[in-house]
Parts: C-alpha cells; structure tokens; sequence
C-alpha cells in the first residue's frame, strides 16, 4: 500500500519520518519511502507474525517514534538522520554500514526509552559499529580513532602521558587509596587532563574533606574505564580496560567507588559487574545530596542565584537519578532552581555520549548548542551539570539562538563549594 500524507500533517515538519502510529489515516514515511503502512492493527499484528516477536531489530514495527525523539531532530540543521530508517534497512538485510550514520549517535536513549517494541537502539548501533570496526571498514571518525588510539597505548584519550594523571592531585595532596579506607574516589581522564574538569575534581576533594570523608584516588594505576571504547564497538580493548581497573580495585581491597562521570559511574555500576566487578558505585550527586541530608558540610550565606539543571543521560534516563542533583542545589541557601524545557527522564543530549565527545562537531550537529539555549531561556545565572561531557559541551556550546552568555556553566559541585567559601 502506498499513500501521500493526509492533509493535515502538510507543514508540521520540515521532513517528516514518522510511520503508522497515525491511526486513521495511512502515513507515509516521506523522508525515504522506506516502508508505508496502514494504521490499522491487523496489519501491525501480521507483520509483528512475520518478523517473529522479541527479535533484534526485527521486533521493530516502523512507527518512527524513534527519530521522532531523536536530539537531531530538534539540533538546528541536523536532520537526516533516524534511527527508524537504519533499522529498517538492516531488517531488509542492508545495514547502513558504510554511511558512517551509526557515528552520529550519542547512545541517549531518548529513543528507546518510548519504543513500544522495546528495541535496543542504542545497543544496535554499537552492535553496527562492532561491524563496521570488525570490517575494518574505513568509517570510524578522526577524532575518535585517535581517542581509541591514545587510550590504547598510554590509557587515556588525550593521549597524555600516564604520570600527569596525577599530577592535579599531587598538587592537593589527595591521598592514595589504601584498604580500609571507606571510599575509592575515581577522578576519571577529564577531571585529570581536562583543566576545566578538574575544577571539579578539586571542589569535590574540598567538600568531601569538609565532611570529614576518609577517602583516597588509584594515581597511576588508574585506566579509562573504557565507556567510550565500549561505546565505540571496540569490545576487546573495553574488556583490556576493564579488567585492568577490576584488578586494581581488588588488590586494593576497594568496595565503595565514587566517580565524577555519568559514564565511569555507569560503566562501573551495570558493566563491570558482568565480568566480575561488583563494587557499589555512587555518583557525586548522591553522595553529596547524602552529605548535605546528614548535616556534614556547613553551608550558611546566600548565593542568591537562580540556577537550571541539565539532567544528563547517564544518570538519568540511564539510572533514574534525578532528584538527588536537585536536592543538593535546593539545599544551598539562596539558589532558586527552574526548571527548563525537556527536564528530567525528557531531557536533551548534551552530544557528548556513545563516544561523540571525541569526534568533535561538524556543522549543524552541535546538540549541545540547542540544549544551552534552551537553559538560556529560563534567564537563570547558572546552569548547573554533573558530567563533565555535558561542562565541556556546555563551555564551548555554540548558542545558534542567541541565548544570554552571562549564563555561567558549574557543575553541582562547584556550585556547593562555592556557598561554602561564602559563608565561611
Ligand atoms: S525502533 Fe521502536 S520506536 Fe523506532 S520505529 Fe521501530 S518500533 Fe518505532
Ligand atoms: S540513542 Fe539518542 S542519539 Fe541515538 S538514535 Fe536514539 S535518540 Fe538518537
């Protein structure tokens, strides 16, 4: 069956890709004529019969949700991609392998949070990478190619050299850890080779010493934890990362781990676990909302601000962490928190996970640019982040609406510490 679009959808979208969940009428998928249906359930069912149920991606029935959803639909000049499209073409048995498309996402599962047939998006377009790498297909992008390299040879992205990793907490005298000490505090490689992240780390090491907490970092012996790798389709040196780091928590005798990262924390929380790595992992929003509910850090003046959070994937479509980063900025005096368009479980991608940090922007696929108008628009002073994905996006974030630039990016952290100074 074949149809033009009904009417009235003429002009809701610059290009439309959505699929039968139109019920009434047959919608086309005009973006790319890759399959129209009707909107009536019998022909859902019989071709849910014909694809099997529960398969991967064959469970998919074409409702288009998906791209829908998708940041780059809301990204200025960043279509053209969907997801919808890509799954299509691999049930038809030609996966979208050589477009390099499969490098566009930032693995947020915006997408898959709503598909009604529960397709693993995220999980297959790194399975597509997997393929793609396996192949040795020429379709990894620069910028993360040589991430995977650096990480490879020295443990890092940035391609430093192991001893730096250090070498802001030396600086500090942030203690090693030993066992018997009650956390493992994790920095990861932004907060060591990243300027602007470390930041953070050096406010969190401040309040977590406030409170009293007996704490220690790994030094040179810690490793990537391999998100992005993993992220990246590139399994075996995940597993070497991986591994590495699991060997070092245990000699150690670590049992609690603190990270700074969305990714690290989840890495360690849902993906170390299944080769052997089970350590609780907190994220330092839990544990500072945890700190300020027992009384242990002592925050008097007002900082007199209104601040906009910026939940990120990780942790919270990921992890359901929501409330805890809000709790914390509710308790600093002073701070007025307002919510921005698309918060919480509906949040936008910052652009910066499934390994997308490391390749850099082209144009018109800047998501981070989008999200920061939208915290501009709440004309707060602050927007507050916890990832340090999402700081450095943010700092550097094009505002193609124009949005205020006195709007200063802070990490939760950041933002305690400095109500602590004040009142102090
Ligand atoms: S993957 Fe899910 S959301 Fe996307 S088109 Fe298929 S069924 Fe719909
Ligand atoms: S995981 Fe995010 S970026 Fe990737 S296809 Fe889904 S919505 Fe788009």
């Amino acid at each position: 069956m074949t149809a033009e679009a009904p009417q009235w959808m003429t002009g809701i979208r610059r290009r439309m890709d959505y699929g039968w969940r139109y019920r009434g009428a047959p919608t086309g998928l005009l973006s790319d004529n890759a399959i129209v249906l009707g909107g009536n359930s019998d022909e859902s069912g019989q071709l849910m019969a014909a694809w099997g149920k529960g398969g991967f991606p064959a469970a998919c029935l074409q409702c288009g949700t998906c791209t829908s959803l998708c940041p780059y639909e809301f990204a200025k000049d960043g279509g053209g991609f969907s997801p919808r499209r890509m799954v299509r073409e691999t049930q038809l048995v030609y996966p979208p392998l050589e477009r390099e498309e499969s490098w566009l996402c930032a693995t947020c599962r915006a997408c898959e949070d709503k598909c009604p047939r529960g397709v693993k998006i995220a999980d297959f377009m790194m399975a597509l990478r997997g393929v793609e790498i396996g192949f040795a297909l020429d379709t990894v992008p620069a910028g993360l190619r040589r991430a995977l390299r650096n990480i490879a040879s020295v443990g890092n992205p940035f391609g430093e050299p192991r001893e730096k990793r250090v070498e802001w907490a030396d600086r500090i005298r942030v203690k090693r850890f030993t066992r018997g000490m009650d956390l493992l505090y994790f920095p990861g490689c932004f907060a060591a080779y990243d300027a602007r992240a470390t930041r953070v780390a050096v406010a969190l090491v401040s309040l977590l010493r406030m409170a009293g907490v007996d704490f220690g970092i790994l030094g040179e012996d810690e490793s990537c934890c391999g998100e992005s790798v993993r992220k990246a389709g590139a399994e075996e040196l995940y597993l070497t990362l991986a591994r590495h780091n699991i060997a070092r928590f245990r000699e150690r005798g670590v049992t609690r781990i603190l990270t700074t990262s969305p990714h690290c924390y989840h890495t360690f929380k849902t993906e170390y676990s299944s080769i052997g790595g089970d350590f609780e992992v907190l994220h330092h929003t839990e544990y500072l909302a945890q700190l300020v509910r027992e009384g242990r850090l002592r925050l008097g003046a007002s900082l007199r601000a209104t601040v906009t959070y910026h939940d990120p994937c990780y942790l919270g479509r990921y992890h359901g962490v929501y409330n805890q980063p809000r709790e914390v900025l509710r308790s600093i005096p002073g701070i007025e928190v307002v919510e921005m368009e698309r918060s919480r479980g509906r949040s936008i991608c910052c652009g910066g996970g499934g390994g997308r940090i490391w390749q850099g922007a082209v144009r018109g696929q800047r998501l981070s640019g989008f999200r920061f108008d939208q915290a501009g628009r709440t004309g707060c002073e602050y927007l507050a982040v916890s990832c340090p994905y999402c700081l450095s996006n943010f700092d550097i974030g094009q505002s193609p609406g124009g949005s205020s630039r006195t709007m200063e990016v802070k990490d939760i952290a950041e933002l305690l510490w400095q109500a602590v100074c004040v009142s102090g």
